[in-house]
């Protein structure tokens, strides 16, 4: 761009209006200039305006997923308690003793051999 303002500048000095060549020879550079001063322009809204729609596209996308995170939240709202009650419905705590008939005797966690007391899931 700077080439092109000191090109158009040598150009415009020396001209004469009566000299019709001179003339035409200069408002044919001008018209240049304006135009690869319109290209420049239009590079510089264009590239403004695709990270513009990038920008967008993201907030869209983040607008989204946080309405669809906060619609979740609300429609199935379960804590901590709620969640130990239900685990504690499907499997209740039970106490071994040694009447109970089970197929294996120790622990499937750690290994140990049940004793009698001992608090377990099944
Ligand atoms: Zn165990």
């Amino acid at each position: 761009m700077a080439k092109m303002c000191s090109k158009f500048k040598k150009l415009t000095v020396g001209v004469n209006p009566r000299n019709k060549n001179s003339y035409t020879k200069s408002l044919f550079y001008l018209i240049i200039f304006h135009y690869h001063i319109a290209i420049a322009a239009m590079e510089i809204v264009s590239k403004l305006i695709n990270k513009l729609i990038i920008l967008l596209l993201i907030l869209i996308i983040e607008l989204i997923l946080l309405i669809r995170k906060l619609k979740s939240h609300n429609t199935h709202p379960i804590t901590t308690p709620q969640f130990l009650k239900f685990i504690e419905d499907k499997h209740p705590t039970i106490c071994y003793t040694k009447r109970m008939k089970l197929d294996c005797l120790e622990c499937s966690v750690c290994l140990c051999e049940f004793m009698e007391g001992d608090k377990m899931k099944l």
